[in-house]
């Protein structure tokens, strides 16, 4: 492509809004623009790494024996009252009516969509497994969309659903999905652990989040030092705290809610000198709950009854002592979570409209650096991680509530056992930028970047210079993905952008054009060299 007729519109200033390097860097360097908080587009260099990265998923899931098709975003309330989530999903859910005042919500994940179309189709033990993928927008109305498309209201996902007649089976794909989402995120040059993602059981192997590490990630991972062992600790901040409580657990204690609701429980104690409660709604199945991140605290104590009583704190008074939840407070996930509505000064608003399908757990731990892990091999380290992907062992959650059963060997009607699994395709775009980039622009692995090669005609006017670098481009064009710099820019204006834009490999057509000589440089390690035209095939590859 010619720059000259490529729409990139960087930016010379820092977008204001912009906090973290990769959502600065993508705006500034012209790869995406926001048309309203959370969302986006992608300007044609973004959309070039956008469609790398989703190749490379396709490869993958290809490989693994995964069958592409497209469900819409938009999904008939219908589902979603059979599996009850249109009750339990809460805000996150965008929903809209048709012109017929027909519900339906624009797809945050699409569950209930396949289950439907598979259910009378997946019918006997002998059409299965099968695994089935889409690569699909998404829509999440975040209580707090930021850092550009690492926490979006629209993104993209690929989305992978299997079904299978037994649990070993669904074990098996799991393993082989685990698999290729590390060679997924391998080729995209991503730095990441898998780990094990509801810590709350320190152990639980049904679900792996992959965590690409990043100072600015919201996930505090845990790993051992010596071994594989990684898991997503969900109360960072309390964690790292110096001192912590002589107590393992954090046990709920039942009681009302400041509306006077029964049947709540709640956890409850210190922070900074401040006491903070959580309540939570408990419904018949569910019994315990997940905090998640739920303060910002350098130490915590777990107040006994006796203490509490004597803070003079009455969980139940909403004008009572200050509670402050740290505004990165508890998250709202998929399934239910515990849900913070508001957070006010005067007490944290668990969602008061719905009960809750809360995954979960009553031991919430507490464990520092240097702890033992949990493997019985070295000792605990944490890291910070963007969660990029996520593999679910379901169980017959959706199939049954779906009516999605198939014969079995005996004849038997059974409902399908099934396993979901999760990447966040604009999101891994962010990830990357975050972790290859430095203070000039981005750095992108070759694997996805806009373009290998960044061809720059020093001076455009020159014809000499610009016939070269035409010359070069003709010729690397059959063999890469080029870019050529021919606008009537000063040099230093190209410079600088091309580092911005962080192709891989720049050949900078320059004076020595006239002898034949150009300067080919490594954009990753600055590494410079002046060759001829001629050796340059030889010092490319
Ligand atoms: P998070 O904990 O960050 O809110 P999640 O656990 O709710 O993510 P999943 O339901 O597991 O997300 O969805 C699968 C993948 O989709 C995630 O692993 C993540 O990479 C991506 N994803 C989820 N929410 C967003 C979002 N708001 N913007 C961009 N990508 C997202
Ligand atoms: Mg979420
Ligand atoms: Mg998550
Ligand atoms: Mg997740």
């Amino acid at each position: 492509m010619k720059q000259s007729q490529m729409l990139i519109p960087t930016l010379k200033e820092t977008p204001a809004d912009a906090e973290i390097a990769s959502h600065r860097l993508l705006l500034r360097a012209g790869f995406i623009r926001q048309n309203a908080s959370g969302i986006y587009s992608y300007l044609p260099l973004g959309l070039r790494v956008l469609q790398k990265i989703e190749k490379i998923i396709r490869e993958e899931m290809n490989r693994t024996g995964a069958q592409e098709l497209l469900m819409p975003a938009i999904q008939p309330a219908e589902l979603w009252h059979e599996t009850g989530r249109w009750d339990v999903y809460g805000p996150e859910l965008m929903r809209l009516k048709d012109r017929h005042n027909r519900d339906f919500a624009l797809g945050a994940t699409h569950e209930e969509l396949i289950t439907s179309n598979v259910r009378d189709e997946l019918n006997s033990y002998k059409k299965l497994p099968m695994t089935l993928y889409q690569i699909q927008t998404k829509y999440r109305d975040e209580k707090r969309p930021r850092f550009g498309l690492l926490r979006g209201r629209e993104f993209i996902m690929k989305d992978a659903y299997s079904f299978h007649a037994d649990q070993e089976d669904l074990d098996k794909q799991y393993q082989i999905m685990y698999d290729a989402y590390t060679k997924v995120f391998e080729r995209c040059g991503l730095e990441f652990r898998a780990v094990i993602a509801d810590s709350g059981a320190m152990g639980g192997k049904d679900t792996h989040e992959f965590q690409a590490l990043a100072s600015v990630g919201e996930d505090l991972i845990a790993y051992s030092d010596s071994s594989d062992y990684a898991a997503n600790i969900e109360m960072a901040e309390v964690i790292t705290a110096d001192e912590r409580p002589n107590v393992d657990m954090l046990p709920l204690t039942e009681g009302k809610d400041n509306g006077q609701r029964t049947g709540l429980k709640y956890v409850c104690f210190k922070a900074n000198e401040k006491l903070v409660v959580v309540y939570v709604r408990e419904d018949d199945e569910i019994n315990d709950v997940k905090v998640k991140n739920v303060l910002e605290a350098d130490m915590i104590e777990v107040l006994s009854d006796q203490e509490r009583a004597e803070t003079g704190f009455d969980p139940f008074q909403s004008d009572s002592e200050t509670i402050i939840l740290a505004d990165n407070g508890v998250k709202n996930v998929v399934n239910g979570t515990l849900h913070v509505e508001e957070t006010n000064k005067d007490y944290i608003n668990v969602n008061p409209e719905r009960d809750l399908g809360v995954s979960v757990y009553h031991d919430l731990r507490f464990i520092k650096e240097g702890d033992p892990s949990p493997d019985g091999k070295g000792r605990i380290k944490f890291a910070r991680g963007i969660e990029v992907g996520q593999i679910f062992k379901l169980g017959t959650k959706y199939s049954e509530s779906m009516n999605a059963v198939f014969l079995d060997e005996n004849g038997r009607s059974r409902p399908l056992i099934m396993g979901c699994y999760g990447i966040g395709v604009s999101r891994t775009l962010s990830a990357v930028a975050e972790q290859c980039h430095d203070e000039n622009g981005l750095i992108w692995p070759v694997s996805v970047a806009p373009f290998e090669l960044h061809i720059i005609a020093v001076n455009a006017k020159n014809e000499e210079q610009m016939t070269l670098a035409d010359r070069l481009y003709e010729k690397y064009s059959a063999r890469y993905e080029v870019l050529l710099d021919d606008r009537k820019e000063r040099a230093g204006v190209k410079f600088a952008e091309s580092d911005l834009i962080g192709c891989p490999l720049r050949i900078t057509v320059g004076k020595k054009a006239t002898d034949g000589v150009v300067e080919l440089k490594v954009r990753k390690t600055g590494e410079v060299i002046e060759c001829s035209v001629d050796e340059l095939d030889h010092v490319i590859s």
